[in-house]
């Protein structure tokens, strides 16, 4: 009799945990910066090499890089998007992600979203326009990342609008599609913003933990993952793209 009573428990037990991980699982969403050599000391950048062992890793292991537009398709139809799913996006819209990332994207035929920043599109060592439109005529996405990367929390409501409205249509007018998504600049988040988001016309943003901002995470604040040097160790980058890295990861997490 105590026996069944201890079997009865112990199958509570892992049905509720059962449960409890599948409220955990997120699609994660990849978040990446710079794909270069640099610095040692800069968190943000990821070495060509870390990357392709990460795209290798997820072609090994039987994961399914799905586009930011299909993965926001299904959020928006509250489907469950198939297990092992996992999405790439890039901030800031580097020239390195053209010249580094996008040749391994293209070899593992993975698509991926690049957020740029309007105003300094073909600046410094950022993309410039002919780079970005290679990248979308080879199935790449381009995403605004406002005008001039400010917080849009720190700045009036017409001048955020501004940058979130302005960015849209300059992106479109210099690369003749679409511009769907948004990418608020810094995680920086209110519900505020996101109406303003929706009502441009966009189908979706990517923040980065809107959790900070005391939001749920929903098509227009999709909670991502910063891929970082740490990520070289690939047991970290396992944890990341493995749906429970919410479960793990610490608090006060910086966010660019
Ligand atoms: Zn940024």
């Amino acid at each position: 009799m105590k026996r069944k009573i201890l079997l009865a428990l112990a199958a509570a037990a892992v049905i509720g945990a059962v449960i409890f991980l599948r409220g955990a699982y997120r699609v994660p969403v990849l978040m990446y910066h710079s794909i270069n050599q640099g610095a040692e000391n800069s968190r943000l950048i990821v070495a060509p090499e870390s990357f392709r062992s990460q795209m290798r890793f997820l072609r090994e292991h039987g994961y399914r890089v799905i586009s930011l537009d299909a993965y926001a398709r299904l959020l928006r139809e509250g489907k469950t998007p198939p297990g092992k799913s996992v999405v790439i996006t890039f901030d800031d819209g580097y020239a390195d992600n053209y010249t580094n990332a996008y040749p391994i994207l293209k070899e593992y035929g993975f698509p991926a979203t690049v957020f740029v920043v309007a105003d300094w599109v073909g600046t410094k060592d950022l993309a410039t326009w002919p780079q970005l439109t290679e990248m979308i005529s080879n199935g790449l996405t381009v995403g605004s990342h406002s005008l001039t990367h400010c917080e849009l929390t720190n700045i009036a409501p017409e001048q955020a609008a501004e940058e979130i409205i302005r960015s849209k249509r300059e992106l479109e007018k210099k690369l003749g599609v679409p511009i769907r998504y948004f990418c608020y600049p810094c995680g920086f988040l209110s519900p505020a913003l996101k109406e303003i988001v929706s009502t441009a016309g966009y189908q979706g943003a990517c923040a980065t933990k809107p959790e900070k901002y005391g939001m749920g995470s929903d098509v227009f604040a999709i909670r991502r993952i910063r891929v970082s040097r740490s990520a070289d160790n690939l047991f970290i980058f396992w944890a990341q793209v493995s749906g429970y890295y919410n479960l793990l990861r610490a608090g006060g997490e910086k966010t660019e």
